[in-house]
């Protein structure tokens, strides 16, 4: 009987106070299941605390254990990709460092992956120790997002989540710079279940992603898979064209009726600066998109490897 290969793939970026309390309960739980080859695959990316030793001390410690470092911090989505991009046979399984996305319900995601599901992915009932604020915004980007694009994105759906040997062929193939994970594994599609759980608060240090961030990864989102902004700009125009010829007609017939005394310097103002607004924001709709496509052309690659170091034990078989 051939055993099913998962690899557990974790990106991590300053997380030594948080792997040594992960990695236990991962041990653990793969453990438990006997009849699955499993790996864990770590991502260094680019951390400046301890957070490689960690590591290197963890590989020395279990045989399953593989590593990856980049050359830099290159974000999460990059370091998820380089992790996937080694991930050279059988399954792969996202888990966050910081024991946000428990590991002990990992049977139940390879359960449903032997049900012949290729995408089966963790969806938060709860969050715990996230505050209302990040909890409504995030409410709201995933409505947003949900109703601008044409991908199914699911929403409060994270990175936890298992991929099928085809569905991870098939998001190596998607090699854009601007990586919106969640769009990319919907853009993938094949068949996909959810997993309701409860979000548990960090087990140790901070969150990574402030509200800056958070807000440029929903852009990032909006750009990456939808070019709705785009109609939105048009429409905008259109509106606005629509009630400035109106406006025009009403000052000309007002003046042919009963005379024009030359007043209208707050009429004249508002009616600029609303105009120049709504060009403003048009430009600024086109820049985005623009400024995209600039970093897209360039080609470079998404990430560095500084360092590689597989793991000890090799799998036994190839899928
Ligand atoms: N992470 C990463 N690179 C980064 C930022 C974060 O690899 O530049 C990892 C981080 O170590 C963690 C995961 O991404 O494993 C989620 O980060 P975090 O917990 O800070 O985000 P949150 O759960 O608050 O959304
Ligand atoms: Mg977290």
């Amino acid at each position: 009987m051939t055993r099913d290969l998962l690899t557990i793939v974790v990106a991590a970026f300053n997380e030594a106070q948080a792997l040594p309390l992960l990695h236990p309960r991962l041990r653990a739980v793969l453990d438990t299941m006997p009849d699955v080859e499993s790996r864990v695959l770590y991502i260094d990316d680019g951390s400046r605390d301890a957070t490689w030793e960690v590591l290197q001390h963890l590989a020395t410690q279990d045989p399953r254990v593989a590593l990856l470092r980049l050359s830099r911090n290159f974000g999460k989505e990059a370091a998820l990709t380089a992790g996937l991009d080694h991930v050279d046979a059988g399954a792969a399984l996202i888990l966050d460092a910081d024991g946000q996305d428990p590991p002990e319900l990992i049977p139940q995601f390879v359960a449903r992956w032997r049900e012949g599901f290729d995408d089966v992915h963790g969806t938060r009932i709860e969050r715990e120790g996230e505050g209302w604020l990040k909890r409504g915004t995030a409410h709201v980007f995933y409505r947003v997002i949900g109703r601008l694009s044409h991908t199914p994105i699911p929403a409060d759906t994270g990175d936890f989540r298992l991929l099928s040997p085809r569905s991870l062929a098939a998001l190596r193939q998607l090699r854009e710079r601007h990586r919106f994970m969640k769009g990319l594994f919907g853009w993938v599609g094949f068949n996909s279940v959810a997993i309701p759980y409860h979000r548990e608060a960090r087990s140790a240090g901070a969150s990574k992603f402030n509200f800056w961030r958070l807000w440029n990864f929903a852009l990032e989102g909006i750009t990456s898979f939808s070019t709705a902004p785009l109609r939105l700009a048009t429409y905008l125009g259109l509106i606005t064209a629509a009630v400035a010829f109106v406006y025009a007609l009403w000052i000309v017939i007002k003046a042919m009726l009963w005379g024009d005394p030359v007043a209208g310097w707050p009429t004249m103002m508002a009616v600029i600066l609303f105009l120049g607004g709504v060009q403003l924001i048009a430009l600024g709709l086109i820049g985005e998109y623009l400024g995209r496509l600039y970093l897209e052309a360039k080609q470079r690659p998404l990430y560095l490897v500084d360092a590689w170091k597989p793991a000890a034990g090799v799998f036994s078989s190839r899928q």
